[in-house]
């Protein structure tokens, strides 16, 4: 089974890629089993939609927002996505 921090390094990831077949498998697992990790991609989920919420507006989007793993349509600049990861994972 992946290990807590496994799983926050992939649910960052997942911001920015999709992540393989087996990393999604074993991603579910764990959350199913980890309510901090659950916890934490509620809150990285809900930071996302916020960013998203508050962006300006701009043209109307292409395709529909993808559950749960898909990046957001703008991804933010690196640095402030790091600062973001770096806040969710101090409260863990
Ligand atoms: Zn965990």
């Amino acid at each position: 089974m992946l290990s807590c921090r496994e799983v926050a390094r992939l649910l960052s990831e997942s911001v920015d890629r999709k992540l393989g077949l087996w990393q999604r498998i074993h991603l579910r697992l764990h959350l199913a089993m980890c309510r901090l990790c659950s916890g934490f991609r509620r809150d990285l989920l809900r930071f996302e939609r916020l960013v998203r919420e508050a962006a300006p507006p701009g043209p109307p989007e292409q395709t529909p927002p993808e559950p749960p793993y898909s990046p957001p349509a703008e991804p933010l600049p690196r640095e402030a996505r790091d600062r973001i990861v770096r806040r969710l994972r101090e409260r863990l």
